[in-house]
């Protein structure tokens, strides 16, 4: 199926690693253009290097940190030297662990900063690049936590819980500017991070433990893909998706425990 991406430009945070790398790979197999950001500007640049020989597109690398709207200036910027973009994927992210009664406040903010003002920034000003090409499509990486909540992280799950209902109020806006927002719920996604924790918790057993994870949760019996979840957000961003509008998909093996 041809998704019609070819030179499009799509703008991934968190494009370094993980879901985002994935993310970005998968726009660039279908001819898109790419703006991928991290804070570790080796390992943004590494990426893009690698993104762009490998699918001849273009690949920008943007060393920023999202939380803060310094750091959503320049990607914005960069985005815009690319003539503006068509696609934006609020992706860059990271769990939690701790207790409403003990966390700080400082620490509440900065995951609110993360999760939900760059989310915020970035959808704010690259509308108006999107806008003038036309339209676009927007989709925000939440979790499956933020509607099914895991018991050790309470700031994850309350800051992607706003950032899918920041996706639902956007979206009612923006489809005027003819620029879809969705939002993805992933469930358990094997990236890198998770096999780093695997190792910590349980050392040579480490892909023991993994299992154990997905069949305490998922009925699929296993970790997804980041593959799988890519391939997922290019379609739902492609203009084949063009009448999903404001919605929530979750992409999780069956772990949602409910409807
Ligand atoms: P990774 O830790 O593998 O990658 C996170 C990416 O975000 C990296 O590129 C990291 O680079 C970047 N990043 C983190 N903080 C910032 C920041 N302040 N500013 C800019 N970039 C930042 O995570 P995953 O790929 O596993 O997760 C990606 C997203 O998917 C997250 O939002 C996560 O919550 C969500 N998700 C993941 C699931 C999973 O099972 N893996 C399940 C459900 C949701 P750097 O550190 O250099 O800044």
């Amino acid at each position: 199926m041809d998704l019609h991406l070819k030179d499009k430009v799509a703008v991934i945070t968190g494009g370094s690693k993980g879901i985002g790398l994935g993310i970005a790979k998968a726009f660039a197999r279908e001819g898109c253009h790419v703006v991928i950001t991290a804070r570790t500007a080796a390992e943004v640049e590494a990426a893009a290097a690698s993104i762009a020989s490998e699918f001849g597109v273009t690949a920008q690398a943007v060393a920023s940190d999202v939380s803060s709207a310094e750091g959503c200036q320049v990607i914005v910027d960069a985005a815009a030297r690319l003539g503006g973009a068509d696609i934006f994927v609020s992706n860059a992210g990271t769990g939690s662990n701790e207790t409403v009664a003990n966390a700080p406040d400082e620490k509440w903010q900065s995951y609110w900063d993360l999760h939900l003002m760059a989310a915020v920034r970035l959808s704010r000003a690259l509308a108006d690049q999107m806008e003038a090409k036309g339209g676009g499509a927007m989709l925000m990486n939440a979790s499956i936590c933020a509607v099914q909540p895991l018991w050790y992280e309470p700031i994850y799950n309350v800051t992607k819980a706003a950032l899918l209902m920041f996706g639902k109020c956007l979206s009612v806006e923006m489809i005027k500017r003819n620029i879809r927002v969705n939002v993805v719920n992933p469930g358990l996604i094997r990236t890198p991070d998770w096999e780093k924790t695997a190792r910590e918790l349980a050392g040579d057993g480490w892909e023991g433990y993994l299992q154990s994870v997905a069949d305490e949760h998922a009925d699929i019996r296993r970790f997804g893909s980041v593959e799988e979840l890519a391939d997922f957000c290019v379609f739902i961003c492609s203009p084949r998706a063009s009448y999903s509008v404001g919605s929530a998909y979750h992409v999780d093996g069956g772990m949602l425990a409910t409807v």
